[in-house]
């Protein structure tokens, strides 16, 4: 049978550890055999991004403007360990990090919902998508302890000179303080790559703060998501039949716990790191979450929510078996083929992206899974399968 054909490459950037492992494994048996895959491939392995110092990095993201459509391994992000295991020549930044600031992107994590890994939360029937602003706030913060009596205040000098003081708080004794900011060109960012993802997938968007309380930051927020908003995207979200929803922090965390899914829900950069690991975990696990960085021109890199999987590497390296989860790498190609495919119009490498999915989940639904699942699944014994193996049960699926 005549492979499918693609016109635009996608930007490859392998990786590290046992996800490169499995980032071979699913080219060789699910996309090779059926797809004349094109990509531009970068190596953004730990040994590749040192002996290039970390230009190759760079040169992926840059790739990934000119192109639009990315897909990426995990990655190492060095450490003091890593600077020993792998003789760097330099502590190199995350890669995650150089890249979403390039793009300048929003991160949309959703999980991936099978019948037998159930919710948590029972009424969670469809997936809800967390989108975490990534810059600014706490961290990105000035802190202070204060030592004794005294006056802390805000400060801002303008160009010209002239001052403009608020008083945080006069101190009769010890205590501390903390000073933030943002910008409004990234919050209008942030904005316009969530309300274009909702576009892109037909889904309600909620976003919160906390306004009331805070009446010149937070409301900040709100303004410029009301102002973007409906300056750029009312007429097109009632088109799409679909819905902007703006409330209190509060009212949206009772509102997301009785919800069903189905929807996305933007986040202030702290609200999102503590959101997203609750929506992981209460959906079962790391490994069943994608992640796609969108940024606002709509260029799009798709990666796996978890990291290296270290562990599994080592006991790789030794000639032990693994029962490592390829779900959410698998995910990400899918994710990045299909929209190759909407881009370029090729409707085959799309219905190719929906088979792909659903052959891994109809794979997890007969039985046959990683250890990870097998641990947590409600299905009545489920079969554990090795990294390769499991890989192996999906492309029977998808060849049949
Ligand atoms: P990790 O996500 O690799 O592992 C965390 C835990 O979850 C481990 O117990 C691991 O066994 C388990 N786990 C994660 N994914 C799994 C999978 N697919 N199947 C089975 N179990 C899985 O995170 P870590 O251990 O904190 O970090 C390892 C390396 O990954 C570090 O060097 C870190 O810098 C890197 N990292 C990269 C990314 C990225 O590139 N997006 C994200 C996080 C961490």
């Amino acid at each position: 049978m005549a492979k499918l054909a693609m016109t635009t490459p996608l930007v490859e950037m392998d990786g590290d550890e046992m996800t490169r492992i499995i980032w071979q494994m699913i080219k060789d048996e699910l996309l090779l055999p059926h797809i004349d895959l094109k990509t531009e491939y970068y190596d953004l392995g730990l040994e590749h991004r040192n002996a290039t110092d970390d230009q190759v990095t760079v040169d992926s993201a840059e790739a990934t403007k000119r192109l639009g459509v990315a897909v990426k391994c995990a990655t190492i992000t060095p450490n003091a360990a890593r600077m020993d295991e792998y003789d760097l020549k330099s502590m190199w930044k995350s890669p995650n990090g150089t890249i979403r600031a390039m793009l300048d992107g929003t991160v949309f994590r959703t999980p991936i919902t099978v019948k037998g890994i159930e919710p948590c939360v029972r009424n969670w029937v469809k997936p809800i998508t967390i989108a975490r602003h990534a810059y600014g706030d706490v961290y990105k913060n000035a802190e202070l302890v204060v030592p004794g009596p005294g006056t802390v205040e805000l400060v801002y000098t303008a160009a010209d000179g002239a001052e403009t003081r608020e008083l945080v708080q006069k101190f009769d004794g010890p205590g501390i303080a903390q000073g933030m900011h943002n910008l409004d060109a990234s919050i209008e960012s942030f904005a316009r790559s969530c309300f274009e993802y909702a576009l892109d997938i037909k889904q309600d968007i909620w976003f919160a703060t906390k306004d009331t309380i805070s009446k010149k930051y937070d409301h900040r927020f709100k303004d410029i998501f009301q102002e973007v908003y409906d300056a750029e995207y009312a007429a097109r979200f009632e088109e799409a039949g679909i819905e902007y929803f703006y409330t209190l922090i509060d009212d949206a965390v009772a509102r997301v716990m009785k919800a069903d899914g189905g929807f996305i829900w933007a986040c202030k950069n702290y609200d999102g790191d503590v959101m997203s690991d609750m929506v992981s975990s209460a959906f079962g696990s790391l490994a069943m979450m994608t992640s796609v960085l969108v940024s606002p021109q709509g260029y799009y890199e798709y990666e796996a929510a978890h990291g290296t999987v270290q562990r599994h590497y080592y006991k790789h390296l030794k000639g032990e078996e693994t029962s490592t989860n390829s779900v959410a790498t698998i995910f990400a190609w899918s994710g990045a083929l299909r929209k190759r495919g909407e881009l370029d119009g090729l409707d085959d490498l799309v219905a190719f992206a929906d088979k792909l999915e659903r052959a891994t989940l109809d794979t997890i639904e007969a039985g046959e899974m990683t250890g990870d699942l097998a641990l947590i699944t409600t299905l009545p014994n489920p079969t554990k399968l090795s990294t390769r193996d499991f890989i192996l049960a999906i492309a029977k699926r998808l060849a049949a």
